[in-house]
């Protein structure tokens, strides 16, 4: 990481001249890794969290969205309390430092999207933006399209609502159905909570697309960047 001075980089972030960030330094108003700093003297790397007034400068890297195939058995937390592996443990090296776009279940696989830009992540998740997640379902049990076909209006279980939901039976597999699903919303363990009201345990849990980035042939715990025109033309 590249090394520069502080007034440099503040200047840069669009706040003020170098000649002013040298001010602000000296009078107290600039911390470096929460520590405040009095001397201009000192480089910093885009790694380093810097605040003027107590507010974060505005982020230096561009923004960059990756594809991430997330096997089963993985829990997307930064750090989980009962010591599970993270999807942040099992990320190809030389990624930049990433956050999930939303959370995906530990057994289900798939689709998640990692961003080095917080403020996209929480722009992304919230239900205003109402992108489609599309699943791909195993469940125990079985089912008629009529029944799906009503999910279309909402559902609502245990006072939580739920939906529109667009669901359609794929096929009979033994004692299984598949179904492929679609949510404009990312409630906490929604697709199997939908399928078990209709009384199928879901046993897979594939998310296929999410907005419009799909799954594609991404082999599993991989990772795609997103091209930077393709996410100008998205986002
Ligand atoms: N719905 C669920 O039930 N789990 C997920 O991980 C995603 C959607």
């Amino acid at each position: 990481e590249v090394a520069e001075r502080i007034a440099k980089v503040m200047a840069r972030a669009g706040l003020c001249s170098r000649r002013d960030a040298e001010a602000w330094i000296e009078a107290g108003r600039v911390t470096v890794n929460g520590q405040a700093i009095s001397s201009p003297a000192l480089d910093v790397t885009p790694s380093d969290a810097i605040t003027v007034d107590g507010q974060k400068l505005p982020s230096r890297e561009r923004t960059r969205l990756f594809l991430f195939h997330k096997p089963r058995g993985l829990v997307t937390t930064a750090r989980d309390p009962e010591g599970r592996t993270t999807v942040f443990e099992r990320l190809p090296r030389g990624l930049p430092r990433v956050v999930a776009v939303g959370r995906l279940d530990i057994n289900t696989e798939g689709l998640l999207l990692l961003t080095n830009d917080g403020g996209l992540s929480r722009v992304l998740e919230l239900p205003e933006t109402g992108w489609l997640r599309r699943y791909r379902v195993r469940a125990f049990g079985g089912i008629s399209q009529d029944r799906l076909d009503a999910l279309a209006a909402g559902v609502t279980i245990d006072g939580m609502h739920y939906g529109p939901v667009d669901a359609a039976l794929e096929r009979e597999k033994g004692d299984n159905v598949w179904l492929t699903i679609g949510l404009r919303e990312g409630k906490n363990r929604e697709v199997k909570r939908i399928l078990e009201h209709l009384g199928l345990q879901v046993n897979r849990l594939i998310r296929v697309s999410y907005g419009p980035f799909q799954l594609g042939n991404l082999p599993e715990g991989e990772v795609e960047e997103v091209r930077t025109r393709v996410l100008a033309d998205q986002l």
